[in-house]
Protein backbone atom coordinates (compact mmCIF):
# COMPACT_ATOMS: atom_id res chain seq x y z
CA UNK A 1 0.00 0.00 0.00
CA UNK A 2 1.25 3.44 -0.49
CA UNK A 3 1.62 6.00 1.72
CA UNK A 4 -0.88 7.92 0.37
CA UNK A 5 -3.59 5.01 0.56
CA UNK A 6 -2.42 4.55 4.18
CA UNK A 7 -3.29 8.30 4.89
CA UNK A 8 -6.54 7.76 3.31
CA UNK A 9 -7.25 4.58 5.09
CA UNK A 10 -6.70 6.86 8.31
CA UNK A 11 -8.43 9.49 7.45
CA UNK A 12 -11.67 7.05 6.91
CA UNK A 13 -11.07 4.72 9.51
CA UNK A 14 -11.02 8.43 11.89
CA UNK A 15 -14.29 9.67 10.41
CA UNK A 16 -15.88 6.42 10.49
CA UNK A 17 -15.67 5.89 14.16
CA UNK A 18 -17.69 7.12 16.62
CA UNK A 19 -15.03 7.95 19.51
CA UNK A 20 -11.60 7.93 18.21
CA UNK A 21 -9.20 8.15 21.82
CA UNK A 22 -5.13 8.95 21.06
CA UNK A 23 -2.15 7.78 22.93
CA UNK A 24 1.21 9.59 22.37
CA UNK A 25 4.48 8.91 23.31
CA UNK A 26 8.26 10.52 23.47
CA UNK A 27 8.46 10.12 19.61
CA UNK A 28 5.81 12.88 18.87
CA UNK A 29 8.26 15.38 20.89
CA UNK A 30 11.27 14.58 18.95
CA UNK A 31 10.41 17.31 16.49
CA UNK A 32 10.27 19.44 19.19
CA UNK A 33 14.02 19.05 20.43
CA UNK A 34 13.59 16.38 22.84
CA UNK A 35 15.44 13.61 22.66
CA UNK A 36 12.93 9.96 23.26
CA UNK A 37 14.39 7.17 25.31
CA UNK A 38 14.80 4.92 22.42
CA UNK A 39 15.44 6.50 19.00
CA UNK A 40 19.04 4.85 17.32
CA UNK A 41 21.88 7.43 17.59
CA UNK A 42 19.71 10.48 19.75
CA UNK A 43 18.15 8.38 22.35
CA UNK A 44 18.44 9.31 25.89
CA UNK A 45 19.37 5.83 25.70
CA UNK A 46 22.01 6.06 24.16
CA UNK A 47 24.07 8.14 27.35
CA UNK A 48 22.36 6.48 30.38
CA UNK A 49 19.48 4.12 31.51
CA UNK A 50 16.49 6.01 32.05
CA UNK A 51 15.39 3.28 34.05
CA UNK A 52 17.96 4.04 36.31
CA UNK A 53 17.97 7.62 36.59
CA UNK A 54 14.40 8.32 36.34
CA UNK A 55 13.53 5.91 39.23
CA UNK A 56 11.84 5.90 42.59
CA UNK A 57 14.43 3.70 43.80
CA UNK A 58 17.38 6.26 43.16
CA UNK A 59 14.90 9.23 44.11
CA UNK A 60 14.43 7.69 47.19
CA UNK A 61 17.98 5.62 48.12
CA UNK A 62 20.41 7.93 45.99
CA UNK A 63 18.79 11.59 46.08
CA UNK A 64 22.05 13.05 45.20
CA UNK A 65 22.05 11.00 42.16
CA UNK A 66 18.98 11.46 41.39
CA UNK A 67 18.91 15.69 41.23
CA UNK A 68 22.23 15.31 39.17
CA UNK A 69 20.85 13.10 36.32
CA UNK A 70 17.09 12.74 36.22
CA UNK A 71 15.85 15.71 37.87
CA UNK A 72 18.00 17.44 35.04
CA UNK A 73 16.22 15.40 31.95
CA UNK A 74 12.88 16.73 33.92
CA UNK A 75 13.39 19.77 33.44
CA UNK A 76 14.95 20.35 30.57
CA UNK A 77 12.13 20.10 28.81
CA UNK A 78 10.29 23.47 29.26
CA UNK A 79 11.23 25.88 27.05
CA UNK A 80 10.28 23.00 24.01
CA UNK A 81 7.45 24.01 21.78
CA UNK A 82 4.51 22.13 19.93
CA UNK A 83 5.07 20.77 16.69
CA UNK A 84 2.68 20.28 13.77
CA UNK A 85 1.68 16.84 15.46
CA UNK A 86 0.67 18.69 18.49
CA UNK A 87 -1.14 21.00 17.17
CA UNK A 88 -3.04 18.65 14.45
CA UNK A 89 -4.10 16.87 17.64
CA UNK A 90 -5.84 19.77 19.20
CA UNK A 91 -7.66 20.80 16.42
CA UNK A 92 -8.81 17.53 16.23
CA UNK A 93 -10.26 17.77 19.31
CA UNK A 94 -11.85 21.09 18.96
CA UNK A 95 -13.97 19.85 15.50
CA UNK A 96 -15.13 16.22 17.40
CA UNK A 97 -12.48 13.67 15.86
CA UNK A 98 -11.35 12.48 18.49
CA UNK A 99 -12.52 12.32 22.24
CA UNK A 100 -8.82 12.35 24.39
CA UNK A 101 -5.28 12.40 24.07
CA UNK A 102 -3.51 10.04 26.80
CA UNK A 103 -0.06 10.97 27.01
CA UNK A 104 2.64 9.75 28.14
CA UNK A 105 4.59 12.31 27.89
CA UNK A 106 5.82 15.06 30.68
CA UNK A 107 6.55 17.87 28.81
CA UNK A 108 3.67 19.92 28.22
CA UNK A 109 3.23 20.22 25.24
CA UNK A 110 -0.33 19.11 24.35
CA UNK A 111 -1.43 21.50 26.78
CA UNK A 112 0.55 24.74 24.84
CA UNK A 113 -0.65 23.21 21.52
CA UNK A 114 -4.24 23.76 22.90
CA UNK A 115 -5.59 20.03 23.66
CA UNK A 116 -8.30 20.12 26.69
CA UNK A 117 -8.89 16.93 27.44
CA UNK A 118 -5.40 15.32 28.07
CA UNK A 119 -4.52 12.12 30.38
CA UNK A 120 -0.96 12.84 31.68
CA UNK A 121 -0.21 8.63 32.49
CA UNK A 122 3.25 9.26 33.52
CA UNK A 123 2.40 12.98 35.30
CA UNK A 124 3.77 15.94 34.58
CA UNK A 125 6.67 18.09 35.00
CA UNK A 126 5.31 21.61 35.89
CA UNK A 127 4.54 20.60 39.73
CA UNK A 128 6.35 18.90 42.95
CA UNK A 129 4.19 17.73 46.04
CA UNK A 130 5.45 17.33 49.22
CA UNK A 131 5.66 13.13 50.73
CA UNK A 132 4.22 14.83 54.33
CA UNK A 133 1.56 17.20 53.73
CA UNK A 134 0.83 16.80 50.22
CA UNK A 135 1.07 20.59 49.10
CA UNK A 136 1.90 21.21 45.44
CA UNK A 137 4.70 23.50 44.42
CA UNK A 138 5.98 24.65 41.24
CA UNK A 139 8.64 22.66 39.97
CA UNK A 140 11.00 26.15 39.42
CA UNK A 141 10.31 26.36 43.12
CA UNK A 142 12.28 22.75 43.31
CA UNK A 143 14.94 23.47 40.84
CA UNK A 144 16.04 27.13 42.62
CA UNK A 145 16.47 24.47 45.95
CA UNK A 146 18.33 21.98 44.17
CA UNK A 147 20.38 25.19 42.35
CA UNK A 148 20.97 26.16 45.84
CA UNK A 149 22.35 22.65 47.11
CA UNK A 150 19.55 21.69 49.03
CA UNK A 151 19.17 18.12 48.53
CA UNK A 152 16.73 16.50 48.71
CA UNK A 153 14.67 20.02 48.32
CA UNK A 154 12.07 20.68 51.44
CA UNK A 155 8.82 21.95 52.00
CA UNK A 156 7.95 25.44 53.26
CA UNK A 157 5.44 24.46 55.21
CA UNK A 158 6.12 21.59 57.25
CA UNK A 159 9.69 20.42 56.38
CA UNK A 160 8.31 17.18 54.77
CA UNK A 161 10.55 15.84 51.52
CA UNK A 162 9.37 17.20 47.75
CA UNK A 163 9.71 15.01 45.03
CA UNK A 164 8.63 15.98 41.17
CA UNK A 165 4.96 15.01 39.74
CA UNK A 166 6.26 12.36 37.14
CA UNK A 167 5.28 9.06 37.69
CA UNK A 168 9.18 7.56 38.11
CA UNK A 169 9.76 3.69 37.09
CA UNK A 170 8.78 1.73 40.09
CA UNK A 171 6.38 4.54 41.00
CA UNK A 172 2.24 3.56 40.61
CA UNK A 173 0.42 5.09 37.92
CA UNK A 174 -2.21 7.65 38.49
CA UNK A 175 -5.67 7.73 39.15
CA UNK A 176 -6.03 9.03 35.16
CA UNK A 177 -4.56 5.68 34.11
CA UNK A 178 -7.83 4.12 35.20
CA UNK A 179 -9.58 6.83 32.94
CA UNK A 180 -7.32 5.98 30.13
CA UNK A 181 -8.22 2.69 29.96
CA UNK A 182 -11.93 3.35 29.87
CA UNK A 183 -10.99 5.11 26.50
CA UNK A 184 -8.84 2.94 25.25
CA UNK A 185 -10.94 -0.32 25.55
CA UNK A 186 -14.25 2.07 24.91
CA UNK A 187 -13.09 3.97 21.77
CA UNK A 188 -14.12 2.71 18.21
CA UNK A 189 -10.16 3.41 17.28
CA UNK A 190 -7.03 4.22 19.14
CA UNK A 191 -4.77 6.00 17.37
CA UNK A 192 -0.51 5.76 18.51
CA UNK A 193 1.72 8.20 18.00
CA UNK A 194 5.29 8.26 18.84
CA UNK A 195 5.50 5.27 21.06
CA UNK A 196 7.87 2.51 21.11
CA UNK A 197 5.08 0.83 23.16
CA UNK A 198 7.89 -0.83 25.27
CA UNK A 199 6.98 0.66 28.24
CA UNK A 200 4.10 -1.05 31.06
CA UNK A 201 1.58 -0.94 31.92
CA UNK A 202 0.51 1.88 29.23
CA UNK A 203 1.36 -0.06 26.34
CA UNK A 204 -1.40 -2.37 27.42
CA UNK A 205 -3.69 0.15 25.93
CA UNK A 206 -3.16 -0.94 22.46
CA UNK A 207 -3.89 -4.53 23.75
CA UNK A 208 -7.49 -3.94 24.88
CA UNK A 209 -8.51 -1.55 22.14
CA UNK A 210 -11.01 -2.64 19.32
CA UNK A 211 -9.38 -1.29 16.27
CA UNK A 212 -5.58 0.00 16.32
CA UNK A 213 -3.70 2.88 13.88
CA UNK A 214 0.38 3.26 14.84
CA UNK A 215 1.74 6.24 13.37
CA UNK A 216 5.54 5.67 14.49
CA UNK A 217 9.49 5.74 13.01
CA UNK A 218 10.26 2.36 14.11
CA UNK A 219 8.76 -1.08 14.90
CA UNK A 220 6.13 -1.88 18.26
CA UNK A 221 5.28 -4.92 19.98
CA UNK A 222 1.60 -4.56 18.88
CA UNK A 223 2.44 -3.91 15.51
CA UNK A 224 0.54 -7.30 14.31
CA UNK A 225 -2.33 -6.05 16.16
CA UNK A 226 -2.34 -3.08 14.32
CA UNK A 227 -4.74 -2.63 10.90
CA UNK A 228 -2.80 0.09 9.71
CA UNK A 229 0.99 1.58 10.44
CA UNK A 230 2.27 4.48 8.65
CA UNK A 231 6.29 4.48 9.11
CA UNK A 232 6.70 8.31 9.48
CA UNK A 233 7.53 11.61 11.62
CA UNK A 234 4.35 12.49 13.35
CA UNK A 235 4.62 16.22 12.24
CA UNK A 236 4.32 14.91 8.25
CA UNK A 237 1.90 12.21 8.69
CA UNK A 238 -0.39 14.05 11.24
CA UNK A 239 -0.36 17.17 8.54
CA UNK A 240 -1.34 14.77 5.84
CA UNK A 241 -3.75 13.11 7.58
CA UNK A 242 -5.51 16.00 8.39
CA UNK A 243 -5.65 17.31 5.33
CA UNK A 244 -7.06 14.17 3.59
CA UNK A 245 -9.80 14.14 6.32
CA UNK A 246 -10.22 17.47 5.57
CA UNK A 247 -10.49 16.57 1.99
CA UNK A 248 -12.93 13.53 2.59
CA UNK A 249 -15.61 15.43 4.65
P1 LIG B 1 10.27 5.67 23.36
O1 LIG B 1 11.51 6.49 23.36
O2 LIG B 1 10.35 4.31 23.94
O3 LIG B 1 9.78 5.50 21.85
C1 LIG B 1 9.65 6.57 20.97
C2 LIG B 1 9.23 6.01 19.62
O4 LIG B 1 8.95 7.10 18.77
C3 LIG B 1 10.31 5.16 18.94
O5 LIG B 1 9.72 3.94 18.49
C4 LIG B 1 10.78 6.01 17.75
O6 LIG B 1 11.06 5.23 16.61
C5 LIG B 1 9.56 6.87 17.50
N1 LIG B 1 9.84 8.22 16.97
C6 LIG B 1 10.88 9.04 17.27
N2 LIG B 1 10.75 10.21 16.63
C7 LIG B 1 9.60 10.13 15.91
C8 LIG B 1 8.91 11.02 15.06
N3 LIG B 1 9.38 12.24 14.78
N4 LIG B 1 7.75 10.60 14.50
C9 LIG B 1 7.26 9.35 14.76
N5 LIG B 1 7.87 8.45 15.55
C10 LIG B 1 9.02 8.85 16.14
O7 LIG B 1 9.12 6.53 24.04
P2 LIG B 1 7.73 6.09 24.71
O8 LIG B 1 7.12 4.97 23.96
O9 LIG B 1 6.97 7.32 24.96
O10 LIG B 1 8.10 5.45 26.13
C11 LIG B 1 9.17 5.82 26.92
C12 LIG B 1 8.92 6.75 28.10
O11 LIG B 1 9.58 7.92 27.74
C13 LIG B 1 7.57 7.24 28.47
O12 LIG B 1 7.30 6.78 29.73
C14 LIG B 1 7.70 8.78 28.56
O13 LIG B 1 7.20 9.22 29.78
C15 LIG B 1 9.17 9.00 28.55
N6 LIG B 1 9.73 10.17 27.85
C16 LIG B 1 8.98 11.27 27.63
C17 LIG B 1 9.53 12.33 26.95
C18 LIG B 1 8.68 13.56 26.73
O14 LIG B 1 7.87 13.89 27.59
N7 LIG B 1 8.83 14.23 25.59
C19 LIG B 1 10.84 12.27 26.46
C20 LIG B 1 11.59 11.12 26.71
C21 LIG B 1 11.01 10.05 27.41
Amino acid sequence: MTYDEQIRRAAEAILDSGSVAVLTGAGISTESGIPDFRSPGTGLWEKMDPMEALSARVLFNNPRKFYHTGFKILTSMGNAEPNRAHFVLADMEKEGLIDAVITQNIDNLHQKAGSKNILEVHGDTRTGYCLKCGVKVEIGEMAEKVEQGEIPPVCDACGGVLRPSVILFGDMLPPCFDKAWGYAADCDLLLVVGSSLNVGPVNNLAAVCKRLIIINIGDTPFDSRAELIIRGKAGQVMDDLYKAIERIR
